[in-house]
């Protein structure tokens, strides 16, 4: 057992409750100590009991919210959590944190987390950039961003280093790096004609079959479909995938939802985004250059063709994920930048960002019908996401870090929970879409996902009631993952000025 009390955060108020001394023959197994690497980002070592006091509980399940509750932690599981108590007992050596004032809240199940950016060689002024599109791998942020901001798992949704991903997931796993848990997607399962540069384009359905076994051998655990799939390569990668007991999901273009559905897709992204199957001239297998608008700004829960979708997701129990901040520039109330995203962003990012950003509204304001557009497919997917869910569909959240380059992992994973309620849901409506359903679709919810006993200390301690003013989930002060309570600003700052870079 070394846990100093200096070491420990200004929130504990006791290092010992009960007798003073250590009590070896009551503790089992002392926690194992961590490499400087990692114990440096660490505010509450491991420890064998460590209980949250006079704390509101958020508990992903979309219940209301429980003030002043107690949840004891043990061996990195979660032991009880009941209504505080004046007088209780607690067992020698617990490490005891007085969180009046603060929330905690299951950690966050990231759908669609890339490790990557989004880069644009040779911007100009005018935010034209030479091809090719790169997406750099960002290995130290990515992961420091994510944890920091409360996300304990995530799944990668098509990777570009595929390589870099399993070895990071090995290297956070074995608690030399510190990291979410990870769900590494295998490299993306594109068609030809793709304008990714980085990404493996299928020859055929035999070439989709083989690169699924390939990457299912690997290691990876979930895949994903691009926009320039055919249906006999996506049929063929479902299939495959599902003999391995691995689900698959998709960014579709080429191939439409109800097509997707009939051939046994898991879930879909971007919410309603990029289904094609109302655009004008579309054929089949080929991506159109419309990517899906002219159908989103048709498709509304009370269109025929609308209600149709939700039935046919919901009857194949199609997952759909739900990546609010890559879409929010097309609405007009979202013209602020966060200070603390600029300042994540390395010198040269952050003016690419800008000029990028610039050059989008400019365009904006200069063909307000576009703007209009825009604004109407974002009010028609949120609309339809709401809707997906209240008639029991099973909804994620993800940022899907790439765009105009201001979504950036664990900012974007916070915004997405913010996007949904400002689109409806409640807030522990919208914690639980963020938590438990991820979780759920993962078929992990046994062990992640709600603050329940016997659960994964996998928890989020913010400052101030999310369940009342959104915005306070950003306060995050300590994230625990497996009991190990990790500090959130350290990591945060750890990333400063670095993103875009490694
Ligand atoms: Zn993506």
């Amino acid at each position: 057992m070394h846990i100093a009390r200096t070491l420990l955060p200004f929130l504990l108020t006791s290092f010992l409750s009960g007798q003073q001394g250590p009590a070896p023959s009551t503790i089992a197994a002392p926690p194992r100590e961590s490499p400087a690497a990692v114990a440096r980002y660490i505010k509450v070592p491991a420890a064998e009991y460590i209980l949250l006091e006079n704390v509101r509980v958020i508990d992903g399940t979309g219940a209301p919210a429980r003030e002043n509750q107690m949840v004891m932690l043990h061996h990195g599981k979660i032991e009880y959590v009941q209504a505080q108590a004046a007088d209780f007992m607690t067992p020698t050596g617990t490490v005891m944190l007085d969180l009046k004032g603060h929330t905690v809240f299951p950690g966050i199940v990231g759908m669609h987390d890339h490790m990557y950016y989004i880069a644009r060689p040779n911007l100009d002024a005018m935010g034209h950039s030479e091809p090719p599109l790169i997406v750099p791998q960002m290995t130290f942020t990515s992961p420091h961003l994510y944890l920091g901001a409360g996300v304990t798992t995530l799944r990668t949704t098509g990777s570009v280093e595929p390589y870099t991903d399993l070895n990071l997931r090995k290297e956070i796993d074995a608690g030399r790096l510190a990291g979410p848990h990870m769900d590494v997607t295998a490299p993306y399962l594109e068609g030809a004609n793709s304008p990714f540069i980085q990404m493996h384009q299928l020859a055929d359905a035999d070439d989709a079959r083989r690169t699924v076994d390939f990457w299912a051998d690997e290691g990876a655990t979930s895949f994903k479909a691009y926009m320039n799939i055919t249906r006999a390569e996506l049929k063929a990668a479902i299939d495959e995938a599902h003999k391995r007991g691995l689900k698959l999901t998709g960014h579709l273009c080429s191939v439409t939802y109800p097509e997707a559905v009939g051939l046994g897709i898991d879930n879909l992204e971007h919410g309603f985004y990029v289904n094609t199957q109302l655009d004008p001239g579309k054929k089949p297998d080929v991506c159109p250059a419309t990517a899906g608008h002219p159908t989103l700004a048709k498709m509304t829960p009370q269109t025929e063709e609308g209600k149709a979708l939700i039935g046919l997701l919901i009857s194949h129990h199609v997952a759909v994920t739900s990546t609010l901040p890559v879409f929010e520039p097309a609405d007009p109330r979202h013209v602020q930048v966060q200070p603390r995203v600029l300042d994540a962003m390395s010198a040269p990012t952050r003016e690419a960002y800008l000029i990028t950003r610039n050059s989008e509204m400019m365009r904006a304001s200069a063909d307000k019908e576009l703007a209009v557009d825009r604004a109407q497919q974002y009010a028609n997917n949120t609309a339809m996401e709401r809707a997906f869910v209240a008639a029991g569909g099973l909804l994620m959240a993800g940022p899907d870090p790439t765009g105009d380059g201001g979504v950036l992992p664990g900012y974007g994973d916070q915004r997405e929970i913010e996007l949904l309620v400002e689109a409806g849901f409640t807030p522990v409506e919208a914690i639980k879409i963020a938590t438990l359903n991820g979780a759920t679709y993962l078929g992990r919810a046994a062990s992640i996902g709600s603050i329940t006993p016997g659960k994964n200390a996998d928890l989020v301690v913010v400052k101030g009631d999310p369940s009342k003013k959104i915005s306070d989930i950003e306060n995050t002060e300590i994230v625990f993952k497996d009991g190990v309570g990790y500090d959130s600003q350290k990591l945060l700052d750890s990333a400063k000025g670095r993103y875009g870079q490694y």
